[in-house]
């Protein structure tokens, strides 16, 4: 049986983390350090120091690294609290692509690695990326990896080009995809190395000008130059990049469901207030039956992406991998929350569309989500391929 009843504690601290986020963060959202490539490092560290003195950085880590270690349903009530200001999830740590990275980096990599790079992050002081998508290759489809990390027999040289990836500049925990070649020195296929974003062969490029705002520092376009790394940058196992990759998306898209769950939230309580204080033609926009509706909807489709997010959560708390639920969800939850946004700014009228609001920016943001952790296409092609093997496996 399902059982969605929120822990006492978890109620307790999703209300601490949303009454920090509206006192101490929502008023940086007017800082110029927000810039059109995100928060730079500098807002961010700013925002990180709030949150460790407030006893809430990284409330998600596990609690060997000092976290409170959520269950996923947890995480979802307190990630939807976060989400209430973009800037929130940067401030608690727990935003992307740092998040994700915790969780993959807690799975799979060993004691030095998890020292080294897994525990800078979750403190805070040191920013973390992924680094998989490429200009002519891998992106919906991983399999067309073209970036190649060479074995030697000790080494490796890795050299590509990635694009899309989010924080590169500054982070020192660079977490990258490459296909390793199969030679008569060790096993090949798409393997994960970690690394420190210091090591020379790792050239960024330059930041690529974005309609998003949110993730620190913007998104790089980066060349591995002969990355020259020893046998030990393998993260878990040569030839499994795939799968970890997959173990770190389930998840990963499920918190980007809860952390746009709350903007979206926060851009309908604008809207219904703008509906109520607003007239036009005799009386408060808000009572007219076309604004209504609008304001209607978006309250059917943000409790509908709660419980879908709720849903795929719970299941993983049973153990389940639930790739084909959170597959289900964050098409759902992007599709719907980007509606809820495009309804928010056209209740606003022309300001909707301006930075009079933070609106506008969450609509551009949420615009995105759509694309990231698999765009809508490629999870339905997933969803309908599991539906059409469930269903030949029966007949
Ligand atoms: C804000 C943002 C942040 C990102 N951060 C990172 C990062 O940190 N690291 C990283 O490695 N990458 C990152 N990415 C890249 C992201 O992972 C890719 O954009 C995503 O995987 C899609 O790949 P692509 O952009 O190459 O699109 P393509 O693979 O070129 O696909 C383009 C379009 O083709 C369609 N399509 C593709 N496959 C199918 C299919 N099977 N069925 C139907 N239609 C299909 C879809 O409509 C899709 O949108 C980020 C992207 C965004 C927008």
């Amino acid at each position: 049986m399902i059982d969605f009843t929120i822990p006492a504690d978890v109620v307790a601290l999703s209300d601490e983390i949303r009454a920090f986020v509206i006192d101490e963060i929502i008023p940086y959202e007017a800082d110029p350090r927000l810039t059109q490539h995100g928060p730079t490092d500098e807002l961010r560290d700013e925002l990180v120091a709030l949150a460790r003195k407030r006893g809430l950085l990284s409330f998600q880590a596990t609690r060997r690294y000092g976290g409170r270690e959520p269950s996923h349903c947890d995480q979802a009530v307190l990630y939807e609290a976060a989400g209430w200001s973009t800037l929130g999830p940067v401030a608690l740590n727990c935003a992307a692509p740092d998040e994700g990275n915790m969780y993959l980096l807690t799975k799979i990599a060993d004691d030095e690695q998890s020292e080294r790079y897994l525990k800078p992050v979750i403190d805070g002081h040191q920013r973390s990326v992924f680094a998989m998508t490429e200009p002519d290759g891998a992106g919906s489809d991983p399999r067309q990896l073209t970036t190649t990390a060479t074995f030697d027999g000790s080494q490796y040289t890795i050299n590509g080009r990635k694009w899309l990836i989010t924080g590169a500049t500054n982070a020192r925990t660079w977490i990258i995809m490459a296909d390793v070649p199969e030679s008569p020195t060790g096993p090949g296929g798409p393997t994960l190395f970690v690394c420190d974003g210091n090591t020379p062969g790792i050239v960024i490029d330059r930041i690529m000008s974005t309609m998003d705002r949110n993730y620190v520092e913007g998104h790089g376009v980066v060349t591995f130059d002969q990355l020259t790394l020893p046998a030990s940058a393998v993260l878990g196992e040569v030839g499994n990049a795939l799968r970890y990759a997959q173990l770190r998306l389930a998840p990963a898209r499920l918190t980007h469901c809860m952390r746009w769950l709350g903007a979206a939230e926060r851009a309908q309580s604008i809207a219904v207030e703008h509906a109520r204080t607003r007239t036009a033609f005799g009386k408060p926009i808000g009572e007219h039956q076309g604004v209504s509706f609008m304001l209607a909807d978006n309250e059917i489709a943000l409790q509908q992406c709660r419980l879908a997010i709720w849903w795929a959560c719970w299941r993983l708390d049973q153990g389940e991998k639930g790739r084909h639920e959170s597959s289900m969800v964050k098409a759902l939850v992007s599709e719907e929350l980007f509606k809820v946004a495009d309804r928010c700014v056209q209740v606003l009228g022309g300001i909707g569309i301006s930075d009079e609001t933070p609106i506008g920016m969450i609509f551009r943001d949420i615009r995105a989500f759509r694309l990231y952790d698999g765009p809508t296409e490629v999870h339905k092609h997933a969803i309908a391929r599991d539906i059409m093997r469930r269903n030949s496996a029966k007949a």
